[in-house]
C-alpha cells in the first residue's frame, strides 16, 4: 500500500544548510507557519473518522495525517533545528526549538515505514470504532457490555459479555505486534533502544524516574490495594455463590478491571438519574468562571452508532476550536467524563495571548492533572450538595465513604497503570514475545485477577490504548498524582474548589496560561507548590 501513496518532497523549508544561513527565529517562524495550517487540517479529519466512522473519513483521515507527518519528517529541517538547538539557543526561542525537535523526532523515519504505520494505526482505529461484540446472538457496544458487568448476576452471561469484550482483541492483535517492530525500527535508526525510550524521551519524561515513581506507586498502593480487594471479592462471591478461589476477571464490573466495581464504592448513580449531565458540566464550569458554551456548541456528546465509543477532547486550532467527543448517559461515570474532558478542554483556552503556536500546547501530565482534577469534582460532597443538588443530611450520610470510594478508585487506577506500564515496556523490548502470557501474568501481579483457565488468547490487544496511543498510560497516573498535588494546593489556597472563581483562576494563571513555554516538571512545582511525588497518592489510598 506504501507505493501508491504520492511522494512529495518535503524539504520546502530551503535546501543546503540552512540552519547557518536562517536565525532560530527564523527557522521557528517558517516552521510554525507551515506546521499550524497542517496540524488544523489533520486533527479536522481526525474528528470527522470519530464522530462518524466511515471508511472514506477513515481514508481522509490517513491521507491527513500523512501530510502532516510528511511535514514533520523534513530531514534539513529537523537538522537545523537540532543544530540551532544544540548551539545554545535559550529562553523562549529555545524552548520552542526544543518542542519542536521533539515533536518531530517520532517522524524521522523512511517514508514507506512512516505511510506504513499511519496506515495500520488508522486501520486499527477503524476496526475498533466498527467492532460490536455478540452476546446472545446480540450484537453489543462497550457501554451495553459494561452494563451487563455492573448489573448482570447471571455468571453465564457476565463471562459472555467479557469475552464478547475481548473478540476484537483477535481481530487486531497481529497489527499491534506489527506496528510495535515498526515502531522499533524508526526508534532505533534514531539511536533509541526501542520504541519505548524515544517515547519517554520527547515527553520529556525520564525513564528511571518513571521505573522509581512506578515502583514508589507499587509500593504505597500494594497492602491497602491487597486489603480492599479482599473485601471486594467476598462480596462478589457470596453475590454469585461462588468461593472466592473461582472467581474469574468475568465476575468484576468492567472489562479490565480499571474501574471501582459498585462492591468497593459509593453508587451514586441513582443520584444521577434524570439529570442533565452536559447541563451539571457546565454548571461546574461556570462556577470556576469558565465558560464552556462555546465548547459544548462546538461538541459531540451522546452515543450514536458509527462514532468513537469512547471520549477525548481536541484542541482543533490552538486558537479557540475545542471540542469534546463523549457519550454520555445519565451516571456518575458520565458525569465524570465530561468534567475530565472540559478540564483539558479549558486548559487549551487558558494560554496566554502572547503565545506562539508551538507553545499553545500542553504537556500530556499537565492536561490530564487538570483533567483528572476536574473530574474527580463529581465524587466530592461540595460538588453533590452544591452542582447536583442533594440535600444535605443525605450528603452527610454519605460522609466518609466517599472518600473511602475515591481512595478504592485510585487503587484500583494505580494498580491498572501498572499493569498497562510494564506490558508496553515488555511489547516493545520484544513484539515476538509471548504477549498473551505476559499480559495475565502481569494482570495477576499487580491486580490480583486470576486469569481464566486455559485461557491463550490476545487479551492485551483488546485495549484500544496500546494499538493507538503507545507508551502514554504512565502520563494518567503522574496525571492523577499531579491532580492530587494541585487539589490541595486549591484547598489550602482558595478553601475548596466547587463554586469557587479563586481556584479556577489559580488553575488559569498558574497552570494553563504558560501553555509549554515551561517544561512539564517546573510547571508542576510552579503550580502545586512541589515537585511531582507520590507521597499525595500515599496519603489519598490510606483513606480505602
Ligand atoms: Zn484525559
Amino acid at each position: 500500500m506504501a507505493s501508491t501513496i504520492p511522494r512529495r518532497s518535503a524539504a520546502t523549508v530551503g535546501a543546503g544548510s540552512i540552519a547557518s544561513r536562517m536565525s532560530a527565529l527564523a527557522i521557528l517562524a517558517e516552521a510554525e507557519a507551515r506546521l499550524a495550517p497542517l496540524s488544523v487540517a489533520t486533527n479536522l479529519a481526525w474528528w470527522e473518522s470519530q464522530v462518524d466512522a466511515t471508511e472514506e473519513n477513515a481514508e481522509r483521515r490517513t491521507q491527513a495525517e500523512l501530510e502532516w507527518s510528511r511535514a514533520l519528517a523534513d530531514p534539513e529541517l529537523f537538522a537545523a533545528v537540532t543544530a540551532v538547538r544544540d548551539s545554545g539557543a535559550n529562553g523562549e526561542a529555545g524552548r520552542r526549538l526544543e518542542l519542536l525537535r521533539d515533536l518531530m523526532a517520532k517522524h524521522q523515519m523512511r517514508e514507506d515505514l512512516r505511510a506504513r504505520i499511519v496506515e495500520l494505526e488508522s486501520s486499527v482505529d477503524l476496526r475498533f470504532s466498527r467492532h460490536r461484540g455478540l452476546v446472545g446472538g446480540v450484537e453489543l457496544g462497550d457501554t451495553e457490555i459494561k452494563r451487563i458487568l455492573r448489573q448482570s448476576d447471571d455468571p453465564a452471561e457476565r463471562r459472555e459479555a467479557w469475552e464478547a469484550s475481548k473478540t476484537v482483541g483477535a481481530e487486531v492483535a497481529d497489527d499491534i505486534r506489527e506496528l510495535a517492530r515498526l515502531r522499533n525500527e524508526a526508534a532505533r535508526t534514531l539511536g533509541h533502544r526501542d520504541w519505548f525510550a524515544l517515547s519517554l524521551s520527547v515527553d520529556e519524561l525520564d525513564e528511571l524516574k518513571l521505573i522509581e515513581t512506578l515502583a514508589d506507586a507499587d509500593r504505597v498502593t500494594s497492602e491497602p490495594f491487597t486489603r480492599w480487594k479482599g473485601a471486594v471479592d467476598e462480596k462478589l462471591a457470596a453475590r454469585f455463590g461462588c468461593a472466592v478461589s473461582e472467581l474469574r476477571p468475568w465476575h468484576h464490573a468492567d472489562p479490565f478491571f480499571q474501574e471501582t466495581p459498585p462492591e468497593g464504592a459509593v453508587d451514586l448513580d441513582p443520584l444521577f438519574e434524570g439529570h442533565d449531565i452536559v447541563a451539571l458540566s457546565r454548571r461546574t464550569f461556570d462556577g470556576l468562571g469558565f465558560d464552556v458554551d462555546e465548547i459544548l456548541a462546538g461538541s459531540d456528546l451522546y452515543p450514536r452508532d458509527g462514532k468513537n465509543q469512547h471520549a477525548f477532547c481536541i484542541d482543533v486550532d490552538r486558537l479557540g476550536d475545542v471540542r469534546v467527543l463523549a457519550n454520555t448517559v445519565q451516571t456518575r461515570e458520565s458525569a465524570e467524563t465530561m468534567l475530565h474532558e472540559l478540564g483539558h478542554a479549558v486548559y487549551d483556552l487558558g494560554f496566554r495571548d502572547d503565545l506562539s503556536w508551538l507553545l499553545r500546547s500542553t504537556h500530556l501530565v499537565a492536561t490530564e492533572a487538570s483533567a483528572l482534577l476536574c473530574g474527580s469534582l463529581a465524587g466530592r460532597r461540595e460538588w453533590l450538595e452544591l452542582v447536583l443538588g442533594v440535600d444535605q443530611a443525605e450528603v452527610a450520610e454519605l460522609g466518609g465513604r466517599l472518600e473511602a470510594a475515591r481512595a478504592a478508585e485510585l487503587l484500583v487506577f494505580t494498580r491498572w497503570v501498572l499493569v498497562m506500564n510494564a506490558f508496553e515496556r515488555a511489547l516493545y523490548a520484544d513484539p515476538e514475545a509471548d504477549l498473551d502470557a505476559i499480559w495475565w501474568e502481569l494482570v495477576s501481579r499487580y491486580q490480583g485477577v486470576t486469569p481464566p483457565d486455559g485461557r491463550n488468547a490476545p487479551d492485551w490487544a483488546a485495549k484500544i490504548h496500546i494499538a493507538v496511543s503507545p507508551v502514554y498510560y504512565h502520563t494518567y497516573l503522574y496525571g492523577a498524582i499531579v491532580g492530587l498535588q494541585l487539589t490541595a494546593a486549591l484547598e489550602s489556597a482558595a478553601g475548596g474548589i466547587v463554586d469557587r472563581p479563586e481556584a479556577g483562576a489559580m488553575l488559569r494563571e498558574k497552570l494553563f496560561a504558560p501553555g509549554q513555554s515551561v517544561r512539564w516538571d517546573r510547571l508542576v512545582e510552579q503550580a502545586s507548590g512541589s515537585p511531582l511525588s507520590v507521597a499525595s497518592l500515599e496519603r489519598a489510598v490510606a483513606r480505602a
